[in-house]
C-alpha cells in the first residue's frame, strides 16, 4: 500500500510515529503543504527556520514534495494523482490545525480512503491528563505530578524508507519565497543556529554534557550558557520530546548527582506539555483573556512607547538587552522574556496580545501554546498566573540575574563601559562616571521612557479594575 506522510510539525526521521506507520503499511509520499489558510500566519522568523528546516529534511528524505496552499484540497488532489491509499500525519494542536485536519479526515474517509493520526509532538496527549473529575488541570505543579505519574513511550528508532517520488516532481522549496530580503534581517543567523533534525540532536548532546550541569539555578542567568536553546527544534518537531527524555534518563543514571538539574530541566519541558493542555481545554487562550476579570483592565494605546519597546530603547538596559538579542538573533533567554513581557504589559499597560504578535512575528520558536501562556503568565490573566502585584522591576532584576553586566554589555555596546554596579541603571550613574563611559543619555542610549515608581503604581491602579470586576463578577 502507497500511502502520503504529510509532515508538518514534525521536520525529523527519528521517533516520528506516523512515518513509522506508514512504512511499515508500504512505500510512501513525504510532502509538506505550506498552508495558506493557517491563523495566524506563520511569522517572519518562523519562515525562516522552516526555509532551512525543510531543505535540511530534503537533504536526508530524498523526493520530500514540497507544496503550498490549502490541505484540505491538496491532499485528496495528491492522493487522487497519486493512487495513494492512505494519508498519515502527526497531530498539531491548535485550534486552527484541529478544525482543519477534522475536515480532511472526514473527506478522506468519505472517499473511501485511509487517514490516521499520531502523537509526535507530546509526550501526553493534552486530553490524557485528566484531575480527578475528569476535567482539564488548571494549576501546573498539580498537572505535572499527575503527568509525572504515566509512563512516557520509548522514542521509535528511523525507519527504512522506501520513496515514491510522483512524476513531474512538484515544487520546490525555495518557491515558497520563506526568506526575508531587502533588508535580509537574518543574514547572520546561520551563525547562531542550524535548523533540522541533525542540528537539533547536537544542540541536545552539547547540552547534555555541559549547560545541564547547574541549570536548576543557572538556567535564570542570561549572561550563562546553561539553558539548551532547544526551543525553535522543539517547535518544528526537530526532536521529539521523548527523545529528549529518554537521553535525560540514561544521564541521570550514568551522573545521579545531576538529578536536580535533570528533574528542573523534565519540569520546564512539562510547562511546555501544561501550555498544551491549556490551549486544547481553552482553544481562545492567543485571544482571549484566561481570567475574565481583565477584561476589564484599561489597557493603552501607546504606539510611541511600543516601537521604543521593540526596538529595545526603553531606557532600562535589562529591558533593552532582550528586545535588541530577539531581534538580532530570534531568540531571548526565559528570565528576560519574563522581564519584557512584564514591562511592555505593566510599566506600559499594553495590551498582552500586542506583545504576543511581536513575539510571534520575531521568535524562531514562536508557539501558540508556549506564546500564548508565556504572555497570559506574565501579564497576570493566564492559567496559574504570577500574582499581579510581583511587578518586576527590571533594574534588580538585571542586577540579580546579569550581576556583572555581560549581557547587557553584548546586546547594549554603548554601554558597556559603565561599571557592573552602574551598568542596570545608567540614569543613576553620577555624570562624571557616564561621561568617562562615553555614555551621553538622551544622545547615544535613552532617558528610561517611564519612572519605574510611577508605572508600578499606575499598573497597580489598573488592576483595581480588575478586582472589582473580579468581584462583581
Ligand atoms: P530551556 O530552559 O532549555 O527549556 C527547555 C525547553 O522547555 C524549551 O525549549 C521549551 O520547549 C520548554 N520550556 C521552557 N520554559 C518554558 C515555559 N515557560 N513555557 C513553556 N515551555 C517552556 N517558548 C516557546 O517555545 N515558544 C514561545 O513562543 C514562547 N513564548 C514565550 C513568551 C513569554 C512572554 C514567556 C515568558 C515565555 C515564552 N516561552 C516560549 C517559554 C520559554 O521562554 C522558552 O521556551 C525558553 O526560553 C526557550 O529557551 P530554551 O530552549 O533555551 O529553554
Amino acid at each position: 500500500m502507497t500511502s502520503i506522510l504529510w509532515f508538518r510539525q514534525d521536520l525529523r526521521l527519528s521517533d516520528n510515529p506516523a512515518l513509522v506507520y506508514a512504512t511499515a503499511q508500504g512505500p510512501i509520499i513525504p510532502v509538506y503543504i505550506f498552508d495558506d489558510t493557517q491563523s495566524p500566519a506563520l511569522g517572519g522568523a518562523s519562515q525562516w527556520w522552516l526555509h532551512h528546516s525543510l531543505k535540511s529534511l530534503r537533504d536526508t528524505l530524498k523526493g520530500l514534495i514540497v507544496l503550498r496552499g490549502d490541505p484540505v484540497h491538496l491532499i485528496p488532489e495528491l492522493t487522487q494523482s497519486t493512487g495513494a491509499s492512505a494519508v498519515f500525519w502527526n497531530r498539531c494542536y491548535d485550534p486552527h490545525a484541529i478544525k482543519r485536519d477534522k475536515a480532511l479526515k472526514s473527506l478522506l474517509l468519505e472517499r473511501g480512503l485511509i487517514a490516521r493520526s499520531f502523537n509526535a509532538s507530546l509526550i501526553h496527549e493534552p486530553w490524557q491528563i485528566e484531575t480527578q473529575t475528569g476535567g482539564p488541570y488548571k494549576v501546573f505543579s498539580a498537572f505535572w505530578r499527575a503527568a509525572s505519574q504515566r509512563q512516557a513511550n520509548v522514542p521509535l528508532a528511523r525507519p527504512l524508507i522506501d520513496v515514491v517520488t510522483p512524476d513531474p516532481q512538484q515544487g520546490t522549496i525555495d518557491d515558497l519565497s520563506l526568506l526575508p530580503h531587502n533588508p535580509d534581517w537574518a543574514a547572520t543567523w546561520l551563525d547562531y543556529w542550524s535548523p533540522g533534525e541533525a542540528g537539533a540532536l547536537e544542540r541536545l548532546n552539547i547540552f547534555l554534557a555541559g549547560g545541564i550541569e547547574g541549570y536548576g539555578e543557572l538556567r535564570n542567568r542570561p549572561d550563562l550558557g546553561n539553558v539548551s536553546r532547544l526551543s525553535p527544534h522543539l517547535r518544528f518537531g526537530e526532536v521529539s520530546p521523548r527523545e529528549i527524555f529518554s537521553n535525560l534518563q540514561r544521564l541521570e543514571h550514568q551522573r545521579p548527582e545531576l538529578s536536580r538539574d535533570i528533574e528542573k530541566f523534565k519540569s520546564e519541558l512539562g510547562w511546555r506539555e501544561f501550555s498544551h493542555h491549556l490551549l486544547f481545554h481553552f482553544p481562545d487562550l492567543q485571544k482571549q483573556n484566561w481570567r475574565a476579570g481583565f477584561d476589564a483592565y484599561p489597557w493603552r494605546n501607546d504606539p510611541e512607547s511600543l516601537v521604543a519597546w521593540q526596538k529595545g530603547q526603553t531606557g532600562y538596559p535589562f529591558v533593552d538587552a532582550g528586545l535588541r538579542e530577539l531581534w538580532q538573533t530570534g531568540y531571548v533567554h526565559n528570565r528576560v522574556r519574563m522581564v519584557v513581557a512584564s514591562f511592555l504589559t505593566k510599566h506600559l499597560r499594553i495590551h498582552w496580545r500586542t506583545g504576543e504578535s511581536w513575539f510571534w512575528d520575531t521568535l524562531l520558536d514562536a508557539d501558540t501554546a508556549n506564546n500564548a501562556a508565556g504572555w497570559q503568565w506574565v501579564a497576570g490573566c493566564g492559567a496559574d498566573a504570577a500574582p499581579y502585584f510581583r511587578i518586576f522591576n527590571p533594574i534588580e532584576q538585571g542586577r540579580k540575574f546579569d550581576p556583572n553586566g555581560a549581557y547587557v554589555r553584548k546586546w547594549c555596546p554603548e554601554l558597556s563601559a559603565l561599571d557592573s554596579d552602574l551598568i542596570h541603571a545608567p540614569f543613576e550613574a553620577p555624570p562624571l562616571a557616564l561621561e568617562t563611559a562615553g555614555v551621553r543619555l538622551g544622545k547615544n542610549y535613552p532617558h528610561p521612557i517611564v519612572s519605574h515608581k510611577a508605572a508600578r503604581e499606575a499598573a497597580l491602579k489598573g488592576y483595581e479594575t480588575v478586582k472589582r470586576a473580579t468581584h462583581q463578577g
